[in-house]
C-alpha cells in the first residue's frame, strides 16, 4: 500500500479538485495524507452563514476537517500560512501570507510534518495552479522542490480544458436553445474556461481517473464546504448525470513520463 499526499492551498480544494480520487484510493487501502497551506481566510463567506463573531478562517479550518473524513483521510495538517488572496489584492503582500513565504521556508515546514513519513506520491497544482491563484503557484513551486529533495514522485492536479469547455458549451446551448438568460455562475464558468491559462490540454494530461463510483462521497465532501459554495450553486444542484459529466474524472499529469499520442489517458494515479 502507498503513502499519497495530497497538498492543497485551501480548504475545498481537495474536494474540488481531488475528492474522488482521494477517496477511491483511501477505499482501497492507501494511506492519504492531506495537508492544506492555508485556512482559506480571504474566501468570500456565502451570506448569512457564519455566526455572529465567528472567523472565516475557524469555519473553514473545521469544514476541511469533515471533508477529511467523509473522504478517508488518514491525517490532515495545516502548513500555517495565511490565505495570500487573488493575484492583483493588497493580501497578497500580507507578511504571514503564503505568497510572501520563502521557497526554503516552507519546504522546510513541508518536511517537518512529513519526516515521519515515507511518502510515495505527492499531488500539487500545474504550474499555473489551475487558473492564477497565487496560493496555487505556490503549492506547485513547494511541492515541486519538496518532492525533488526527497526523491518522491509527484503529480499535477489540472483541469482539462477541452473536456470543461465542452460541459460549458453544452450548457449554455441548453439555456439559449430554451430560450433562457445565461445565468452569471455560467457566464463566469465560459469566461474563465475560455482563457488560455485555464487548466491543460488534454493532450498534455496524462491520468484520467474515473472516480464516478467516489462522486458520493466526492459531493458530499464539496457540500460541507457551506461557507463557500452556496446551495444553490451548481456544484450542489446539478444532476446526477450531469455531475457525472462535469466531475466523473479527475485529471492529473506526471511531469516525467508524458504520454505519447498513441498511449491512452492512465487510469491508476500510482503508475507512470
Ligand atoms: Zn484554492
Amino acid at each position: 500500500m502507498a503513502t499519497v499526499v495530497f497538498f492543497h492551498a485551501h480548504p475545498d480544494d481537495e474536494a474540488l479538485a481531488t475528492g474522488g480520487t482521494m477517496a477511491l484510493m483511501a477505499e482501497a487501502g492507501h494511506r492519504v495524507i492531506l495537508v492544506v497551506a492555508t485556512r482559506g481566510e480571504e474566501g468570500e463567506p456565502v451570506e448569512g452563514v457564519l455566526e455572529t463573531g465567528e472567523k472565516l478562517e475557524d469555519r473553514r479550518s473545521s469544514e476541511v476537517e469533515k471533508s477529511a473524513e467523509i473522504l478517508g483521510v488518514a491525517r490532515i495538517e495545516f502548513l500555517g500560512y495565511r490565505d495570500s488572496g487573488m493575484a492583483e489584492s493588497d493580501t497578497t503582500s500580507h507578511p504571514n501570507c503564503f505568497w510572501q513565504a520563502t521557497k526554503e521556508e516552507a519546504v522546510n515546514r513541508l518536511s517537518n510534518l512529513l519526516k515521519s513519513e515515507e511518502v510515495d506520491l505527492i499531488v500539487v497544482y500545474d504550474p499555473n495552479g489551475g487558473y492564477g491563484h497565487p496560493d496555487h503557484i505556490q503549492v506547485h513551486q513547494v511541492g515541486t522542490q519538496w518532492a525533488q529533495e526527497n526523491s518522491v514522485r509527484l503529480r499535477w492536479v489540472t483541469l482539462n480544458r477541452d473536456a470543461i469547455r465542452k460541459v460549458v458549451e453544452q450548457a449554455i446551448n441548453e439555456a439559449t436553445g430554451a430560450g433562457e438568460e445565461l445565468d452569471e455562475d455560467l457566464a463566469k464558468r465560459e469566461e474563465r474556461s475560455s482563457e488560455e491559462s485555464f487548466g491543460m490540454a488534454e493532450k498534455d494530461i496524462t491520468h484520467a481517473i474515473d472516480v464516478k463510483t467516489a462522486l458520493d462521497r466526492k459531493r458530499a465532501a464539496v457540500a460541507v464546504h457551506a461557507s463557500q459554495i452556496a446551495p444553490d450553486s451548481f456544484f450542489v444542484t446539478l444532476g446526477e448525470d450531469q455531475y457525472k459529466k462535469a466531475f466523473g474524472r479527475e485529471w492529473f499529469v506526471d511531469p516525467e513520463t508524458p504520454r505519447t499520442t498513441e498511449e491512452p489517458l492512465r487510469s491508476d494515479l500510482l503508475l507512470n
